[in-house]
């Protein structure tokens, strides 16, 4: 039966999640303060990667912190105010690196991202934006063997779920990916695996094909919401109230202020990630790579050449350190001697992350009509068409086309 569904947040997993729910002949708004796609959605690294099963806490993550916090090129920063109330969360990231509950994330998530390109295939067909998903693979670059050597397991966790993973050395390296720089001596190249041109633009297409096809967006920032003793009743926002029979929750690294609101306390933080964008670095990439050593990602895009990565733990709301930016450009220097950094662009976004880097998808614990899709952390993109798929198959009382347990609100 056909329902009126409100959706708070217009990022890529609001939108795709709008989307699929629309094709189900839903009567579907989205409600966000910001136009589609210009929040976290906006400067991602744009990959697509439906091999991105393992999670971000692996066995001794809490031996090479410190080493990472004292680099000052290093890929992860905590501010020191926001220490004492993210510590919760840092505790629960530290349980969850155990080896066991390791290899139940990655299958937990590879059945998810498998379908990456399958999910997104209706959509950006429907979209007429089909170009901007690519699927070259992408390059992995260690500058030793040993390095390589050291990052077995997330590799092993990968290969053991059916990841194609090709082992190449450095003049394979080279021959993929020509404009790197001669220190890259092994690596890995994944083909199955792909990116966006532009994050934005994809985001805003599937927003503009969801308007056509009779869904509705309104700008508006949420500020509460209003409850019978039935349950929510109305959305408040900055335009006045908005009745309310079912609720999404997409509203990334904000997801939790509402959640708390439904009855559900979930750990979310904003894991604050940066971009530099070199609009014209004087050559094109026939292929993303991926620098495990300093966890970035370059991507070619439409916009230039894009360096992603960092994680920086100080909250939503305090300003960008936009030093954290100036590390990547200096890393693009060294991976890519020679690159031209003029108009290079910076930019801040707030992963929405969940200590167990499983993403919260499915109904809220304690209200009827209420669902959740969020805290997809590093991989919201290559997750938001098949959180989509997923929420729009729940809702409709239809069965899962995976197990879905492993996201469930309760499992904190
Ligand atoms: C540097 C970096 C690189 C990344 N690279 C990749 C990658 O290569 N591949 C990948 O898959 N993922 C990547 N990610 C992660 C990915 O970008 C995110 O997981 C994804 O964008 C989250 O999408 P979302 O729709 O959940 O959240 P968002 O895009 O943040 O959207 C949430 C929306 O909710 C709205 N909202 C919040 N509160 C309110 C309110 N009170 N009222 C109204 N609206 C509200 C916001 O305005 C926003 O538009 C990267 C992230 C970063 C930071």
């Amino acid at each position: 039966m056909a329902k009126n569904i409100i959706i708070i947040g217009a990022g890529i997993v609001g939108i795709a999640t709008a989307s699929y729910l629309r094709r189900d002949g839903h009567a579907v708004t989205v409600v966000d303060m910001r136009p589609p796609g210009e929040y976290t959605s906006f400067g991602n690294a744009g990959i697509l990667s439906p091999g991105s099963c393992v999670p971000q806490a692996l066995p001794g993550v809490l031996q090479k912190v410190p080493g990472f916090l004292s680099d000052p090129m290093g890929p992860l920063a905590i501010r020191p105010a926001h220490f004492l109330k993210a510590l919760p969360w840092f505790l629960r990231l530290v349980a969850a690196s155990r080896l066991s509950r390791v290899e139940q994330i990655a299958d937990a998530l590879r059945p998810l991202l498998k379908q990456t390109f399958d999910a997104y295939a209706p959509l950006v067909q429907n979209a007429g934006v089909t170009d901007m998903i690519r699927q070259q693979g992408y390059v992995v670059a260690y500058s030793s063997r040993e390095a390589l050597q050291r990052d077995a397991l997330p590799w092993k966790l990968r290969r053991d779920r059916g990841v194609v993973i090709e082992e190449i050395d450095g003049a394979a390296i080279r021959q993929k990916v020509p404009q790197l720089a001669g220190s890259y001596v092994a690596g890995l190249y994944l083909p199955e695996q792909g990116h966006v041109t532009n994050p934005e633009r994809l985001t805003k297409a599937l927003a503009e094909q969801f308007q056509k096809d009779g869904g509705k967006i309104l700008q508006r920032k949420v500020l509460d919401i209003e409850f019978s003793p039935e349950g929510p009743r109305a959305l408040v926002t900055d335009a006045g109230h908005l009745p309310l029979e079912s609720l999404v929750i997409c509203a990334g690294s904000h997801s939790n202020e509402f959640t708390a609101k439904l009855g559900d306390n979930l750990p979310l933080e904003a894991e604050r990630g940066y971009h530099v964008t070199f609009s014209d670095p004087r050559f094109t990439l026939p292929m993303p790579v991926f620098l495990p050593q300093q966890k970035v990602f370059v991507t070619p895009m439409e916009m230039g050449l894009r360096i992603a990565g960092q994680s920086e733990f100080a909250g939503n709301d305090t300003e960008p350190n936009y030093g954290r930016a100036d590390v990547l450009s200096k890393q693009m220097q060294a991976i890519f001697p020679g690159i031209s950094n003029v108009d290079a662009t910076k930019w801040m976004g707030r992963r929405p992350s969940m200590p167990d880097s499983l993403p919260v998808i499915g109904p809220a614990s304690k209200m009827p009509n209420v669902w959740y899709a969020f805290g997809h952390g590093h991989v919201g993109l290559c997750g938001g068409a098949p959180t989509g798929r997923l929420i729009a198959e729940m809702i409709g009382g239809r069965p899962t086309n995976i197990d879905a347990t492993p996201f469930g609100a309760g499992r904190f």
